[in-house]
């Protein structure tokens, strides 16, 4: 069994289950520069968040299955009727209907492209990627917004086509269980758990 709380929701509620919070022994902070006082102490304590995916829970579902995502506006009274959206919008920015949900996963798999990219060295707290990140923006035929993706294969280039890989295999449900790859990459050149 998990010694972190894990969640569920049955009958509309959450339903938790385990520990949520933690602590651990504090420790003294003492001042090396006068005749090492007590000036305090450390509280290590650390939480579980619960972070609801809301109406975007569909997009990290379908990530676990191999699958893009992306969503339309189909308001026959929007000025901008049938722009799609990559990432995942809700609601239509300009008429603030809700927007339809699209498979786009074969047209990411034709018409992907790098706009434009960057490499980082370094990472903030919680990085869970490989340095140097190869950070990408996306632009796909017939998309209207830019997704922001790492590449995890390949060198990056601006205008490169690239070809979106999925964590199906103990996926995170997070962003990052989607990636890219340069065209030309192989099965075997993946990432562990990763598949086109
Ligand atoms: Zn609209």
């Amino acid at each position: 069994m998990s010694l972190y709380g894990q969640a569920k929701v049955k009958n509309w509620r959450y339903k938790l289950k385990g520990n949520f919070h933690f602590t651990h022994s504090p420790s003294p902070i003492r001042n090396v520069d006068d005749s090492n006082h007590l000036l305090g102490i450390t509280k290590p304590r650390h939480m579980i968040y619960l972070h609801s995916y809301g109406g975007e829970a569909p997009f990290f579902e379908a990530l676990s299955q191999g699958k893009l995502l992306g969503t339309r506006c189909d308001n026959p009274d929007c000025e901008y009727q049938g722009t799609l959206y990559q990432p995942f919008r809700i609601h239509c920015p300009d008429c603030l209907a809700r927007c339809t949900t699209v498979d786009m996963t074969d047209l990411a798999k034709t018409k992907g492209y790098i706009h434009t990219f960057m490499i980082c060295e370094r990472a903030g707290a919680f990085n869970t990627l490989d340095k140097p990140i190869k950070f990408v923006n996306i632009e796909f035929e017939g998309v209207s917004t830019i997704l922001m993706s790492y590449l995890s294969v390949g060198d990056p280039k601006i205008g490169k086509r690239v070809i979106p890989i999925f964590k199906k295999f103990d996926p995170t449900y997070t962003i990052t269980d989607l990636s890219w790859v340069v065209e030309g990459t192989t099965e075997e050149q993946l990432p562990h758990g990763f598949c086109f």
